[in-house]
């Protein structure tokens, strides 16, 4: 086991992954282990400890490798969802497919655990309010099914640095590679707070027989769990027994959460156990327990991953429907400063409040546009030669009376006033409208975009 850990680590050190990195300890990476990963030579999550000090930011202070603010700042309000793509990284031999279904049932057990899902494994978890979806469009517009394939020995045993090859710019998607994970069920190569979010290296990796529900690898690892552990290290999370029993303030030590009890190591199999005296947190996706007993994330779990977004992944994810409010759909393009601008929607859906807010975030600088409404939903790509996606259907009416700028932040707010509509044009209760803001983009050609869509069912 240990010549095994050994070639491990090597082979991540020199795939660059760890470069920047102390080597992992072997708490990290599971020294002590099960007879099911010990007779296939696997570890349970190769990714390292994380050396507080390390990082690479200027973080605020409350959110860092070292520390976590337990206080509402973080408490999520609305959905923010997450663009995956996944790479399938096959042996020359044919081996190491991962299915289009089994990709899908990934995702389903990804918002499963990350929504604590009613009647789901993960329904006793805090409800992250984070969702996961494939993506549909590429990096250069076209469509896609968010499932890549490729065939190359060297990457299928998680070696040659693969991502500078395959990554999807990771400011705006998360990649998840899947191959042998140089002996892991999965790592992540290092948490945000620590490394480089956005770099090519940014990834999830996760051993290709454990993705997806009912995964070939057999159980106790074979209901998609590897992938949602990672994912919450990808987000933030260290690993329940990080730093040990600790001492002082449980924020500042071991895993920087107190509602996860401190553990002496990582526990395995399902059964309770106690260790620095407390039980062990082995229902949490940051333990190594099996599959089929993992089933939360904690309420400051949800705090730290919120608070990883916000500060270090401030362009992976979108905002969907405002607070509950509404609905988006019809993803958006890219535009000339290489995001996709979104649409948002604060307020009461009750019409006689008139207190809706539209914003528009990630829009090219200092360009004009207008909020287009109607009861239609469309969607044609680079309609009238735009770069964009039209997401309405005719007829449209053109919402925003005045020209609206995105001004020097490419974002833009809009309050209307809704019991002066234009074209005489009355929400009434019951009635779902659509609505998109079209604004020039004079980089392009053409020299206009789209955000995407939000619908809105009024009361
Ligand atoms: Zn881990």
């Amino acid at each position: 086991m240990r010549t095994l850990l050994t070639l491990t680590l090597a082979a991540l050190c020199s795939a660059g992954a760890l470069a920047q990195q102390a080597p992992p300890t072997s708490q990290s990476t599971g020294s002590a282990t099960t007879p099911f990963l010990a007779r296939r030579g696997l570890v349970r999550c190769g990714t390292p400890n994380i050396i507080p000090g390390s990082w690479n930011f200027n973080p605020p202070s409350d959110c860092t490798a070292n520390s976590t603010n337990p206080t509402a700042a973080y408490e999520p309000t609305e959905i923010w969802e997450i663009t995956v793509v996944f790479h399938i990284l096959r042996d020359s031999n044919g081996s190491g497919n991962v299915t289009d279904a089994r990709c899908n049932s990934q995702i389903d057990i990804l918002n499963e655990d990350f929504q604590a899902m009613a009647g789901t494994p993960g329904s006793p978890g805090y409800d992250t309010m984070v969702q996961f979806k494939l993506a549909t469009v590429d990096p250069s517009g076209n469509a896609t099914n968010g499932i890549n394939r490729h065939t190359n020995s060297t990457w299928h045993n998680d070696g040659g640095n693969y991502y500078n090859s395959l990554a999807w710019d990771p400011h705006h998607y998360l990649n998840i590679y899947c191959n042998e994970a140089s002996g892991a069920l999965g790592y992540v190569p290092w948490l945000p707070q620590s490394g480089t979010p956005g770099s090519n290296s940014d990834r999830v990796v996760a051993l290709y027989s454990a993705v997806g529900r009912n995964a070939p690898i057999g159980a106790p690892y074979n209901q998609g769990r590897t992938v949602t552990h990672e994912v919450g290290h990808y987000l933030g999370l260290h690993h329940t027994f990080n730093g040990g029993c600790g001492g002082g303030n449980c924020y500042t030590s071991g895993d920087r959460i107190c509602d996860t009890n401190p553990e002496s190591g990582p526990h395995f199999g399902c059964g309770n156990s106690t260790s620095c005296g407390g039980s062990d947190p082995v229902s949490n996706y940051m333990d190594y327990t099996d599959d089929q007993c993992m089933n939360e994330f904690t309420h400051e779990q949800t705090r730290r991953i919120r608070c990883t977004l916000q500060y270090y992944r401030p362009n992976l994810a979108q905002p969907v429907g405002g607070g509950g409010l509404g609905t988006s759909y019809c993803q958006s393009n890219l535009n000339s400063t290489g995001l996709r601008a979104t649409l948002d929607v604060a307020g009461s859906p009750t019409v006689s409040d008139n207190d809706l807010t539209f914003t528009v975030n990630d829009a090219a600088l200092n360009q004009f546009g207008y909020l287009l409404m109607s009861l239609n939903q469309g969607n044609i790509n680079g309609f009238g030669g735009s770069m964009g996606v039209l997401c309405l259907g005719a007829p449209m009416i053109r919402f925003s009376g005045n020209v609206l700028n995105t001004g020097n932040n490419g974002t833009v707010a809009f309050s209307p006033d809704l019991t002066n509509l234009p074209q005489n044009t009355v929400f009434l209760p019951g009635d779902t409208w659509n609505f998109q803001l079209w604004y020039r983009d004079h980089v392009l050609n053409p020299t206009s975009n789209t955000t995407d869509g939000i619908s809105i069912t009024f009361q």
